[in-house]
């Protein structure tokens, strides 16, 4: 079964003897292998480097971690783990305590499902909604303890004025709670839906806008997982920052999403069905906007915690005197889910691919760095981030108190549950467009003979689902990177029954198969690029046309 060969290097790309050295460590022994089979059976064909990283991922999502909640042990566990291998491959301390931990306080919020009702009232009769089968309610931000209020679709609910594009444009939304579907019209570009649809950009238009909250409505072509899933998700805790001025909402806003099964008892009376709304969707048309028949009732209880845990920060100093003081970014969130509800008596949610394998590769890539011996001109800065699974938190929390001076972040390069199911041939890259950053990503694909093409499925929101987005926000160029497949490909039905089966279920662990020696390839093209722009005389800029360059400017949002 196993195939394959070295891909070539190019000297030129990548400069000094010693960067080459780190990358042929990095890549060391790799010979290619079919997916399908276990690793541990294969582990003999996938060379040392796919063995290693994978030794680190078997660690991380050990049933002995539990899953590696935010604030949890076996969170504290991973970390220090972390924290050892940072300084094992020679990586300095950078974290706030004089260790490798910056720590970060939660707040910590259980909806008390059993005790929470809603119902949507016509005519003054209520017709109770089954949360959990209808509707599950959002655990992240403050929910007010009641609900009395019309509801009004509006299409997409998407407010870039920027862009001309406002949903929202010409509505009375005080007071009331608006539906949307999820998505949004084909000509504007995914990152651009994505960023509108993140909980902070999304909550404030609607605050501002006197909307009492929202309840959005799944389209099923983008779910990721399926309603029972999402149901069996609900039960677990949600979390925001401790500090208010970091959250998204300011004060309650009641959330929620609608089954889209359920979806047409919200619209009952409205003369309009979710049928007709998707199918208007799929070809592109507008979506209307109008008042549903029915207005929400309910109370919502929630219970409040707090909890602490830490990012796990370590520099390699660059070596170019001017530019050391500036700082490339590389980060993977250590985070899952934790403890959850059992499927097929598996309560263990251990984030094997989700994403032990993210902080894996940081691991590897200071390796091979360590190994190379030689040092970039600008400083890498290494990243394991928490309450990602939460929102991002972790990540915010870092972009807004950096442990080293906020302007010397230059650039930042996100691993996060790439999925190395089958050969590296494509890499999709999150933000290709959007600064010069893509531009390096695809050089460095080129030079290992990897296609980087740009995200097939933008109503997924990937842009801002990961923690590259709170650099973002900062006005840091950033990018995400996932396996990429060809239209119509076996590997993109290979994807799609992984995010279907495994994606935030307990079997994401370390018994399923992974292609060994395409991670391998993986992480060595992402040390290739974190050297090329750790390497270049300027540092990565947005492109002109980049609507998020908006964040970088002076005196922006
Ligand atoms: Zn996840």
């Amino acid at each position: 079964m196993t195939t394959g060969t070295q891909p070539t290097v190019k000297a030129r790309s990548w400069g000094a003897a010693g960067t080459l050295a780190a990358l042929a460590l990095l890549g060391a022994g790799y010979m290619a292998r079919a997916a399908g089979a276990p690793p541990a059976a294969e582990a003999g064909g996938a060379g040392e480097a796919g063995r290693r990283w994978w030794a680190h991922v078997r660690y991380l999502a050990d049933d002995k971690l539990e899953g590696r909640l935010t604030g949890s042990a076996g969170y504290r566990q991973a970390a220090q783990y972390v924290a050892d291998r940072f300084r094992e491959h020679g990586l300095a301390p950078a974290g706030t305590d004089g260790g490798y931990f910056q720590p970060v306080r939660f707040e910590v919020q259980q909806v008390v499902a059993a005790a929470s009702r809603l119902a949507l009232v016509r005519r003054g009769r209520e017709e109770p909604l089954a949360l959990g089968p209808d509707v599950l309610l959002g655990s992240r931000g403050p929910q007010p303890p009641t609900v009395d209020a019309p509801l009004v679709f509006v299409g997409y609910a998407l407010h870039l004025p920027e862009a001309g594009y406002d949903d929202l444009a010409g509505q009375d939304l005080r007071g009331k709670i608006v539906v949307y579907v999820n998505g949004g019209p084909p000509n504007l570009s995914g990152a651009l839906k994505a960023h509108a649809r993140a909980g902070a950009e999304f909550a404030k238009a609607l605050q501002q806008a006197g909307a009492a909250g929202y309840i959005g409505i799944p389209n099923p072509r983008s779910m990721d997982i399926p309603w029972a899933r999402m149901m069996l998700a609900a039960s677990q805790p949600g979390m925001r920052l401790a500090e208010s001025a970091l959250q998204d909402t300011r004060g309650p806003l009641f959330t929620a999403i609608c089954n889209p099964a359920a979806a047409d008892k919200l619209l009952a009376g409205s003369g309009h069905s979710l049928a007709e709304l998707l199918a208007l969707a799929g070809a592109g048309k507008p979506l209307p906007r109008f008042a549903l028949a029915a207005s929400l009732r309910g109370k919502v209880v929630t219970r409040l915690d707090r909890v602490e845990a830490p990012n796990v920060v370590g520099v390699l100093p660059g070596a170019d005197p001017a530019l050391r003081q500036q700082y490339v970014v590389l980060s993977a969130h250590l985070d899952h889910l934790g403890v959850g509800e059992p499927i097929r008596g598996d309560r263990i949610y251990n984030g094997a691919m989700d994403n032990a394998s993210g902080v894996a590769s940081l691991i590897e890539i200071a390796r091979a760095l360590a190994a190379g011996g030689k040092k970039p001109r600008r400083s890498l800065l290494f990243l394991a981030l928490c309450g990602e699974e939460k929102g991002l938190l972790g990540s915010r929390w870092f972009a807004a108190h950096p442990t080293v001076p906020a302007s010397a972040l230059v650039a930042d390069l996100n691993i996060d549950m790439f999925l190395p199911l089958y050969p590296l041939r494509y890499l999709t890259v999150l933000g290709v467009e959007e600064s010069t950053l893509g531009d390096d990503a695809r050089a460095a694909g080129a030079a290992a003979g990897v296609e980087v093409v740009p995200d097939r499925f933008p109503d997924r929101n990937l842009f801002v689902r990961s923690d590259q987005y709170s650099f973002i926000r900062k006005g840091i160029p950033a990018l995400a990177f996932s396996f990429g497949e060809a239209p119509g490909s076996p590997e993109e039905r290979m994807k799609k029954d992984w995010l279907t089966n495994r994606y935030h279920a307990p079997s994401d662990d370390a018994d399923q198969p992974v292609d060994l020696a395409a991670a391998a390839k993986f992480n060595r093209l992402m040390l290739a690029l974190a050297l090329r722009v750790a390497d270049e005389d300027a540092r990565p800029t947005w492109k002109q046309a980049s609507f998020f360059r908006r964040f970088a400017q002076p005196g922006g949002k």
